[in-house]
């Protein structure tokens, strides 16, 4: 029965030559990109992408899996498309068991796991990142903030230095795969007894789990914990902008780096300024004899302070003064936008007999017919 072939690399999109560095840059990159909490609407499915990311990059990264991989085509696991058709599924039973025997096994691996360090290593794993939101003004958001949060994520364990291994405490070999690294499932069927093996969860393939677990954080290598900390919200942030602050994610795994924090800011909307692109745009309403006549108004600026604006003799309603320099700075270069105010222009409806006589002596003068 074949089994399926997994193309390593094109799961991490690199090429065959690719260096251990290119190797793990891809990894890092797709890891954070399929994380299962960043797609809620289909998390199976991340979680399914997630695994096989996880799996490329184990044997990827390890230059004598890689080497296996590159020459069978699969790591630890027999490929039984391969045997020739005479041979009994007997036999395939016990070509298997020397297969998987220890000697084979370590001639492919070598000093497979012999040293402390590289069990470590093959345990280590950059923790998850984190995202939370912040809620500011809109004025807030166009002169900056510094917001004090508080969230909770996982701290490596000081105990076991993340480890999860209490300290002075060895490893000992996994006592589901005997120290194979090797899972055998062995299924019947009217075409015969179908073999199927699989690397072992337990131990993930190193034939070996720690003796004795840290009694701090009980073998994890992390403590849950309560974070409070500000956050620098730069000036010109829009709704929907995301901070990283890097490493302010969970702890990793077996010491490993820790994931980041992504801050996404939620920016009110004014009552007064709406926001396009880095320009601000707002309206006021001036008396009919202000726009005949001319005046000087004081109008709110979006980020909080005043200022006076000239409104000419003769403006027009939804006449659009610009003023230079007012608006959203740019969270990328700084420079901040402009701010339009559109002028409406208020007809009284309550004005009294008076009031009405002398703008009728004013439109027989202008010669227009009014009631
Ligand atoms: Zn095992
Ligand atoms: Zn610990």
């Amino acid at each position: 029965m074949p089994r399926q072939y997994k193309d390593y690399y094109a799961i991490l999109g690199v090429s065959r030559d690719a260096s251990e560095e290119e190797i793990k840059k891809a990894y890092k990159k797709l890891i954070k990109q399929w994380h299962p909490d960043l797609h809620p609407e289909n998390k199976k499915e991340a979680e399914e992408k997630f695994k096989e990311i996880q799996e490329a990059y184990e044997v990827l990264s390890d230059p004598q899996k890689r080497a296996m991989y590159d020459r069978f085509g699969y790591v630890g696991e027999h490929d039984f498309s391969q045997q020739a058709s005479s041979t009994t599924f007997e036999d395939i039973f016990r070509d298997f068991e020397s297969f998987f025997g220890r000697d084979v096994f370590d001639i492919f691996f070598g000093e497979r796991g012999s040293t402390q360090e590289a069990q470590k290593a093959a345990r280590r794993r950059a923790g998850e990142d984190i995202s939370i939101t912040v809620e500011i003004d809109f004025s807030e958001s166009l002169v900056g903030k510094q917001v004090p949060i508080e969230y909770e994520r996982y701290e490596m364990c000081d105990h076991c230095h993340g480890e999860g291994i209490e300290p002075g405490s060895g490893y000992q070999t996994c006592p589901r795969c005997h120290g194979s690294g090797i899972l055998r499932e062995e299924r019947r069927s009217v075409f015969g007894v179908f073999v199927s093996t699989r690397t072992c969860s337990m131990c993930g393939g190193s034939g070996r789990v720690i003796k004795e677990k840290c009694h701090v954080c009980g073998g994890t290598g992390r403590l849950k914990k309560r974070v409070r900390t500000v956050v620098n919200i730069p000036a010109g942030v829009t709704d929907g902008t995301k901070l990283k602050v890097e490493g302010g994610g969970n702890a990793g795994y077996g010491g490993g780096p820790y994931g980041d924090l992504y801050v996404i800011v939620h920016v009110k909307p004014s009552k007064k300024f709406r926001r396009q692109d880095d320009d601000i745009y707002a309206e006021i309403t001036i008396d009919y004899l202000q726009a005949i006549l001319g005046t000087t108004v004081r109008i709110d600026l979006p980020d909080g302070g005043s200022t006076m604006l000239r409104i000419p003799p003769g403006t027009q309603p939804g006449t659009m003064f610009r003023l230079k320099g007012e608006g959203a700075p740019s969270l990328r270069t700084g420079r901040r936008g402009d701010l339009y105010i559109t002028v409406n222009v208020k007809i009284p409806d309550d004005i009294s007999g008076k009031e009405a006589e002398l703008l009728k002596q004013i439109a027989r003068m202008r010669g227009v017919d009014v009631l």
